[in-house]
């Protein structure tokens, strides 16, 4: 009898649901995105400037300790009633001391406006930024406090991409609600859809405060789940790396970059490097469905 070699195909790798943030490089990156970014670019200076702030959080992100994840009992309670683990009112103490830091680094290089608002910050008392972070996290900042929401921002970005980091994906299970982080509740910057074996082509939202992303499927609203009138927009003569996906069903919209059109694209950074495609889909009569924090208050008004 001949034997037969086995005809094996081990089932393909499963695609990850969640990809939590790798705080080893992720704020460099993003710096060095920025800096590609700005090049020729009309808001140039303003994007070195978002490179440097940044890189700032890279090194607030390297000084921070481990910190505290919820206790097991909250862990099993938000699990149960379908909530991401972490919870943005809870936020970390350690996040004044990122501020401070991303302060202190930045001033020497903060243009005189932007340096004025540093030193406003690092001279401020914990009441005061705390006062800050639960405006900036319920939603409601206060008009007279927009120029320091980016720098406020940029330190929540850092303590609660920490605790994200912290989490093993296992802790984590899809919402119902998918343009929703399931690892701390905000709401997507943009989408990635992403190169790599077992994450090829597969879209990915990307979380406006703790950097988790989660896999979505492709030409599905993340708003309203249709996936009947869901478009892409992009603007004249760009590469296709960022484009808008519109919704004609609930009229909202949310950009989407590719890792395959441009390996290096970032959601924030290439987010912000193309607010001429928001005017366009504004005046389309698109709302945005998810913020970029760095440019917090600035779409009000
Ligand atoms: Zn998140
Ligand atoms: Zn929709």
């Amino acid at each position: 009898m001949q034997s037969q070699p086995i005809d094996f195909h081990p089932p393909a790798e499963e695609a990850a649901a969640f990809l939590l943030p790798v705080t080893a490089s992720l704020f460099a990156d993003r710096a060095d995105r920025f800096d590609a970014l700005a090049v020729g670019h009309s808001l140039g200076d303003w994007l070195v400037f978002l490179g440097q702030l940044s890189r700032a959080q890279q090194s607030a992100l390297n000084a921070l300790p481990e910190l505290p994840l919820p206790d097991v009992a909250s862990l099993e309670q938000a699990r149960v009633h379908g909530m991401p683990p972490l919870n943005v009112a809870n936020c970390p103490a350690a996040w004044r001391d990122a501020l401070r830091r991303i302060a202190g680094e930045l001033a020497a290089q903060a243009p005189d406006t932007a340096a004025s608002v540093l030193a406003t910050l690092a001279a401020a008392d914990d009441a005061r930024l705390d006062q800050l972070a639960d405006a900036l996290l319920s939603g409601e900042p206060a008009a007279g406090d927009v120029a320091e929401l980016p720098f406020v921002a940029a330190a929540l970005q850092v303590v609660f991409t920490r605790l994200a980091s912290q989490f093993d994906a296992s802790q984590l299970q899809p919402l119902d609600a998918h343009g929703v982080c399931p690892c701390c509740g905000s709401p997507a910057v943009a989408s990635v859809v992403r190169l790599g074996a077992a994450i090829n082509n597969l879209r990915y939202l990307h979380c406006s405060l703790c950097n988790s992303e989660w896999n979505v499927a492709r030409a599905t609203c993340t708003t309203c789940d249709t996936d009947q009138q869901v478009a892409l927009q992009e603007l004249e003569g760009s590469k296709g790396a960022v484009r808008a996906e519109t919704c004609d069903a609930c009229k909202s919209y949310l950009k989407i970059v590719y890792q395959d059109k441009d390996p290096n694209v970032d959601p924030v950074a290439d987010d912000l490097a193309t607010l001429a495609l928001d005017m366009l889909v504004n005046e389309a009569g698109y709302e945005r469905s998810g913020p970029n924090l760095l440019l917090i208050g600035a779409y009000s008004g």
